[in-house]
């Protein structure tokens, strides 16, 4: 197309993407981005689908979370390697849904901390808020064994299920062919929840089973997910964007569990695994990293390997991602170093419901969270460390950072100091 057939559309997206630059460079506060393309609602919106593509998809910066799929009304989106594919794009209404969503283009809304309902007093103790937290394994041994951590998780969603309080979860299965490739799940019965147990290290599209969900009208509905879906799930539930799809999401998503993440592993950490243990992929039941990474095999055998080896495996778009411990779900877990055992944030009024009612079934072993102080110190220097970026819009593309020599997202920002005055970065 030559300058002068360009579209009405087409300026409109470039003068939106214009203002955005210019909000980014002029050090505009972080929470005010939103407004770049906000401010074009009133006037009939426009094709965010192309201002997304552009700025999180086709720059390398898109974390997978599914946000933009599973919210747009007119189903623009498929979804294919861990990205969101633009296939009809015509069928764009230019409701501004799928950019309002992106938990990359922006942080997330600073009314977001009122609207979550983190129970009372909320403490910041270098994790996000939270009012209590708890060490905790599943009594039942099937839980447990099954469990990548101390099976709390499982065990919970059970519970809730069985008692009536959801009727559904979206959660990550695996492919049956190869154990540890993650794929999103609608789990409906007890059965579903026990067989989605256990982590898998690559990225497990799990939200992409809240159109399932919708479609079918499964609710009240929990989702379990690492941060950048947890914080997905929280755009779509509360974006000020108030269409139909949104609404069911906040009317109907009454529990989000968050598990802590560091990054997630490409691939081919697993070709890599099946390769130094000479052993087929589907042999790898399960992977666990504990400051080491411990594979377990079909045949039983227990293999440990060094966490410096799966470096390389790093996921690139995890460079995009600051948020380690859920910090907007009602509920975060994580095994940070423990045994067979689950760290347990009750940040919500909401989680703290489902938790309570957990304990009163004593579905749990329980230890206080100052039983291990050092999980806790951990947990808080993981967060440091993922915090220690700028925002992802201020950050390279993936492309500057092929011709920069380094895409791993362990190492990039290794040296960065980020500014305390709050300024560009305004976390
Ligand atoms: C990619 C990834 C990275 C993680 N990194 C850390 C870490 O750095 N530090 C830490 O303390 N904990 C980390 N965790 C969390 C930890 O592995 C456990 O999931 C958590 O402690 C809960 O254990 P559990 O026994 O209570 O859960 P379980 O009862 O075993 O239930 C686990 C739930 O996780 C879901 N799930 C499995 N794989 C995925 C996936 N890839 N994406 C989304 N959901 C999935 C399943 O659907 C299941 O519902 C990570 C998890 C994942 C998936
Ligand atoms: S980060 Fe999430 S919302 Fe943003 S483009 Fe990627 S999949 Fe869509
Ligand atoms: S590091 Fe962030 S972007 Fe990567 S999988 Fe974990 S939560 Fe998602």
């Amino acid at each position: 197309m030559s300058s002068q057939e360009i579209s009405n559309d087409e300026k409109l997206v470039q003068s939106i993407q214009k203002k955005y630059h210019e909000m980014l460079e002029e050090g505009v506060d972080p929470y005010e981005w939103a407004y770049a393309w906000r401010s074009e609602i009133n006037r009939g919106g426009f094709r965010a689908v192309d201002f997304l593509m552009r700025e999180i998809v086709d720059t390398g910066k898109c974390v997978g979370c599914a946000a933009c799929v599973t919210i747009c009304p007119t189903d623009v989106f498929d979804y294919k390697d861990e990205h969101p594919i633009d296939t009809r794009n015509d069928a764009c209404v230019f409701c501004e849904l799928c950019a309002d969503v992106c938990p990359v283009l922006r942080p997330l809304d600073k009314d977001l901390q009122t609207l979550l309902g983190f129970k009372q007093p909320v403490k910041d103790e270098g994790f996000g808020p939270y009012n209590y937290a708890v060490i905790a394994r599943a009594k039942d041994k099937e839980f447990l064994e099954a469990g990548q951590d101390g099976g709390v998780t499982s065990a919970l969603l059970v519970h809730a299920l069985e008692n009536g309080s959801i009727n559904g979860a979206v959660l990550g299965d695996v492919l049956p062919e190869n154990p540890q490739v993650g794929v999103q799940k609608l789990a409906t019965t007890a059965q579903e929840i026990r067989s989605c147990s256990g982590s898998r290290y690559t990225y497990s599209p799990n939200t992409m089973a809240l159109t399932e969900a919708m479609r079918q009208d499964i609710k009240p509905l929990a989702v379990v997910g690492v941060p950048c879906q947890i914080d997905g799930v929280r755009q779509q539930q509360f974006s000020s964007i108030r269409l139909e799809v949104a609404k069911w999401y906040q009317q109907n998503v009454v529990l989000t569990i968050g598990l802590f993440c560091s990054e997630s592993f490409t691939h081919e950490h697993i070709s890599y695994i099946a390769k130094e243990l000479d052993v087929e992929p589907q042999d790898i039941v399960n992977v666990n990293v504990k400051g080491k990474v411990i594979v377990e095999l079909r045949d039983g055998r227990e293999i440990i390997m060094k966490l410096k080896e799966f470096h390389p495996f790093a996921r690139p778009a995890c460079l995009y991602c600051l948020d380690y411990s859920a910090e907007h779900a009602d509920i975060g877990v994580g095994g940070i170093g423990l045994s067979k055992w689950t760290f347990v944030a009750i940040r919500t009024e909401a989680g703290h419901k489902f938790w309570q009612a957990a304990v009163d079934a004593d579905l749990f072993e329980i230890m206080p969270e100052e039983t291990e102080p050092k999980a806790k110190e951990l947990l808080i220097r993981l967060c440091n460390i993922k915090r220690n970026k700028p925002l992802p819009a201020l950050m390279p593309t993936y492309q500057e950072r092929v011709e920069l020599g380094n895409t791993n997202p362990k190492s990039f920002y290794k040296d960065y100091k980020k500014p305390t005055d709050g300024g560009e970065q305004g976390k």
